[in-house]
């Protein structure tokens, strides 16, 4: 691997838990070794699913104005966008906000559950590649940003409070962000190559 820091090209080494990898030249840390990674990122996972569905079918905010109250969740706003013609947006909000997320947390559901129940397949090589692959493309962030702009510019004009699944969704996204980040990502390929060479 190489160094971020300094550029030094260095041998990669299997380090026990709790410590970590430092760059000879410059001191740099290159990777912690945390205690059982790929188990506590298997629980976050779970936890993001459960919290998937109340994200998505619960109203995110609702809004008063002029006597009229309003709810929506994501779903239903996707469709709104797809009602006013903007269909490109409609399609993309829906892909980085619902479909992508979901589909990287099972991806990385399927992964962390095979390595903790030690079942091997050679298609764990592709789908961990293909949540690497889709990390751009999951939005999370940005329409939780998205959300909290649109608050602050209408809150002049209307009352506004966040439902149930704006906390939900806060919840998946912080789930989301904390099972990637617990990962490492060089003991996942690691460990895929030692059950590969177990099992052949
Ligand atoms: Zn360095």
């Amino acid at each position: 691997m190489l160094c971020a820091e300094c550029d030094l090209l260095i041998q990669n080494k299997i380090i026990e838990e709790g410590s970590y990898l430092k760059c000879p030249r410059c001191g740099h840390v290159l990777y912690k070794q945390k205690y059982n990674t790929i188990i506590k990122s298997l629980a976050l996972s779970i936890t993001a699913l459960i919290c998937f569905y109340p994200a998505v079918t619960e109203p995110i905010m609702s809004l008063s104005m002029g006597g009229k109250e309003q709810h929506q969740n994501i779903i239903e706003g996707a469709l709104v966008l797809l009602k006013e013609e903007h269909y490109i947006v409609a399609v993309l909000t829906f892909m980085c906000s619902l479909l992508i997320p979901l589909f990287r947390l099972l991806l990385l559901f399927y992964v962390t559950l095979s390595l903790s129940v030690n079942y091997f397949s050679p298609h764990l090589f592709w789908t961990f590649r293909l949540y690497h692959y889709m990390e751009e493309w999951g939005m999370l962030d940005v329409y939780m940003l998205g959300v909290i702009v649109s608050v602050v510019k209408l809150s002049s004009m209307a009352e506004i409070q966040f439902g149930f699944g704006f906390w939900m969704y806060a919840m998946l996204l912080i789930c989301s962000i904390m099972a990637n980040n617990e990962l490492n990502h060089h003991e996942v390929w690691d460990r895929l190559l030692a059950k590969k060479k177990a099992f052949q």
